[in-house]
């Protein structure tokens, strides 16, 4: 499953990503996901030395480190990213083809709204799923 190369875009067209070996997707319940995203977060993790972004990202801290990008002509929310990690999130939405990919998990279950359900069979943590607090085990 080496280097599958993954495209993503915005909208518009301005803001595109080329990332190789993304993870499955990530499902993020948490209230400041909620509310960038309109619903929840989905999206796949890309170490940062395999994505390539072209166009002009305004990014949005959501709290110290943790921040949010979007295109900043259309506003298409594409990447997460942490600034202690290695790491960079695309929105599973932004994928051009997604193939191959599947669930992860879901994560910070605790801040769910209640109009809607995890699938029961999925993985789902409260927070980010590090201590013991694993449910459906
Ligand atoms: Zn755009
Ligand atoms: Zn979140």
């Amino acid at each position: 499953m080496a280097d599958i190369e993954y495209k993503g875009s915005c909208v518009c067209g301005q803001t595109a990503y080329v990332a190789f070996d993304l993870s499955d997707v990530s499902f993020c319940h948490c209230q400041q996901c909620r509310k960038m995203t309109g619903h929840y977060m989905a999206a796949c993790q890309a170490q940062r030395d395999k994505i390539t972004i072209s166009g002009e990202i305004k990014w949005h801290y959501t709290h110290e480190g943790s921040r949010h990008g979007f295109c900043e002509n259309c506003g298409a929310h594409m990447f997460w990213q942490n600034d202690t990690r290695p790491t960079i999130s695309v929105t599973a939405g932004s994928l051009d083809d997604s193939k191959g990919l599947g669930v992860r998990h879901h994560v910070f279950i605790e801040e769910k709204s209640c109009y809607y359900e995890i699938n029961a069979n999925e993985p789902q943590f409260e927070g980010y799923g590090n201590s013991k607090t694993k449910r459906g085990e």
